[in-house]
């Protein structure tokens, strides 16, 4: 086992440029709210972004770029142990792991601004810290909107919503923890020219991330 060194913090802003859409449960819904509704803290009821989704798009996108072999065979995330995406993400193999999963992706909650914001829509106008979209299936023989389905109506964070980002990288000695910061932003990038959340063949989900500029900070 090798030695921990520290941790290489990457924070950040996630920007909403569209409306994203991180689906929750009916169950932790406000009263009045909608068929599709968004993912929600359970106790203030605001939404966030789950590290776990950010992660598992990250991951995707970088396997389908360096791991496409693997991807093609059968579609799961790769479990072999010893290539970057497993060293930096994770191995789903125990039998596989050879090494601690490098990267913490930690929850995004919503930046003081985006708070202050949608607060006031919330008190102003009764929005619950959101949006909704209403989707018309169009019948393709009439060309009129299907109306034996009815409109969909979906849940999204709204469109100018901003969330603070944090990435942690776990240092062990010798790891190359440079170039693992360069995988984890090449990732980020792939993400902002694809989507975060559902619908994203259909306008939702186009995010932007903003790096802070200062020093990675250590905490050795
Ligand atoms: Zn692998």
């Amino acid at each position: 086992m090798r030695k921990l060194l520290g941790h290489r913090v990457l924070s950040g802003k996630l920007s909403c440029l569209t409306g994203v859409r991180i689906g929750g449960s009916k169950e932790t819904q406000e009263v009045g709210g909608t068929d599709n509704p968004i993912l929600r803290h359970p106790i203030n009821h605001l939404p966030y972004i789950p590290g776990s989704s950010l992660k598992g798009k990250i991951r995707s996108l970088l396997e389908q770029k360096h791991r496409a072999d693997r991807v093609m065979r059968d579609g799961k995330p790769c479990d072999c142990g010893e290539c970057k995406v497993c060293i930096v993400f994770g191995c789903a193999a125990a039998k596989n792991t050879q090494s601690v999963t490098r990267s913490i992706f930690r929850d995004c909650v919503l930046t003081e601004e985006s708070l202050a914001r949608l607060e006031t829509a919330r008190e102003e106008l009764g929005v619950p810290y959101s949006e909704t979209k209403t989707e018309v299936l169009i019948d393709r023989r009439k060309g009129l909107s299907h109306s034996n389905i009815g409109p969909r109506v979906q849940e999204r964070i709204p469109e100018g919503t901003e969330f603070k980002l944090e990435i942690v990288l776990r240092e062990f000695e010798g790891d190359p923890v440079d170039d693992y910061v360069k995988f984890i932003k090449e990732g980020v990038a792939l993400m902002e020219n694809d989507t975060l959340g559902g619908s994203g063949t259909r306008g939702y989900g186009k995010v932007r991330v903003i790096w802070e500029s200062k020093a990675p900070q250590e905490a050795h």
